[in-house]
């Protein structure tokens, strides 16, 4: 079975502290209390007012004339790349973007479409690139027409993007045509960290999303806004790619509460990062990528121990922790206090010690 996940084995020990992706966060008590109060009703037909309200919200919160509740953030940029390409477009993306690495080739396998990877340090592209990869429209050529930014860029160390170049590819994209899509999966972390209102950061963009079952906590849900005319489109294809739903508002309501609740602590979440990369960093031997939000990437090859054991060695100490491309990712979140960050610090720092 190459693609059913595995589950957990139940002799494994049991998950003390777990870094491994801010997907992992539980719906808290206060959460789950505005799910069972939420109003609810058909979504599919537009009916559920928590859906609603949420929608309406994120809409305004982003500075857009609609947005409409999908399952998932994967939906939110299939749909997207759905309504903004043909068959045979190509799309713009940093080489480590969430559309390329992540999503199954969903764009190819649905869409036909082609993303042409661009290189950037810490999962950006600069303005530059983006240009200097345009070409002029012929029979030859596949149309480019849109282009795809990360905010924050996971892959990238949970980098931000600076306010003036999400502006200038927005203004190389008008000039030559190009719809822009920001991937807004932690879009909140980049607001909170840069103190830059959603609406700004997202100002210009024809379609931007955030996802919900992040940092944010909900157990499920992402909103993605745009135009009144572009997201009637992305209706279609929720509804012909089976996301369309019923009663909805149980799941919105959670996303509503943590519009209210979860984003001014994310700046905890940051915090928490930046002290846990302090720490690493004063074991010898580890490299650690200075983190701007909340996802921490570090290398202990240093210290004499690969990525993959190092990681294998956390886990039986009950610390679910990630390998991405040969580094570890820690991620930081509502479930990951100060303290688990100075333990987990002193098990890496023992385990190097150890080699
Ligand atoms: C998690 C993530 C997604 C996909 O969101 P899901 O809700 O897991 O489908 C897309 N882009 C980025 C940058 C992400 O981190």
């Amino acid at each position: 079975m190459a693609y059913t996940p595995a589950r957990r084995d139940p002799k494994a020990p049991p998950v003390r502290i777990n870094l491994l992706s801010d997907t992992q966060t539980r719906p808290t008590a206060g959460m789950r209390e505005a799910m069972a109060r939420a109003e609810v009703g058909d979504e599919q037909v537009g009916d559920d007012p928590s859906v609603n309200l949420l929608c309406d919200r994120v809409a305004d919160l982003m500075g857009k004339e609609a947005a409409v509740f999908l399952p998932s953030g994967t939906m939110c940029n299939v749909t997207a790349t759905l309504v903004h390409c043909r068959p045979g477009d190509e799309i713009l993306a940093h080489v480590s973007a969430h559309i390329i690495a992540r999503e199954g080739g969903a764009h190819a396998a649905l869409g036909g479409f082609q993303i042409t990877p661009l290189q950037g340090a810490d999962g950006k592209f600069t303005p530059d690139t983006f240009r200097a990869a345009l070409h002029p429209r012929t029979r030859y050529q596949p149309p480019q027409t849109l282009v795809s930014a990360e905010q924050t860029a996971n892959i990238g160390g949970g980098t931000v993007w600076k306010k003036a170049d999400l502006d200038e590819v927005v203004a190389i994209a008008k000039t030559n045509g190009l719809a822009t899509h920001m991937d807004g999966a932690r879009l909140l972390n980049a607001t909170v960290a840069t103190g830059i209102s959603a609406r700004d950061m997202t100002a210009g963009w024809d379609s931007a999303w955030i996802d919900f079952s992040k940092g944010l906590g909900a157990p499920i849900g992402a909103v993605l806004a745009g135009t009144r005319d572009f997201i009637d489109e992305v209706w279609r294809w929720k509804q012909r790619l089976g996301g369309s739903m019923r009663q909805a508002g149980i799941c919105a309501a959670a996303c509503t509460y943590a519009l209210d609740h979860h984003v001014d602590r994310l700046a905890e979440d940051h915090a928490n990062a930046r002290a846990l990369a302090r720490g690493l960093s004063q074991i010898r031997g580890i490299e650690v990528q200075e983190p701007e939000t909340n996802l921490v990437f570090f290398k202990p090859d240093g210290a004499g121990i690969g990525a993959g054991d190092m990681v294998a060695a956390l886990n039986r100490q009950g610390i679910q922790i990630a390998v991405m491309e040969g580094r570890i990712r820690a991620c930081t979140h509502l479930d990951v206090t100060a303290a688990m960050i100075e333990e987990t610090v002193g098990l890496v720092r023992e385990i190097a010690r150890k080699v």
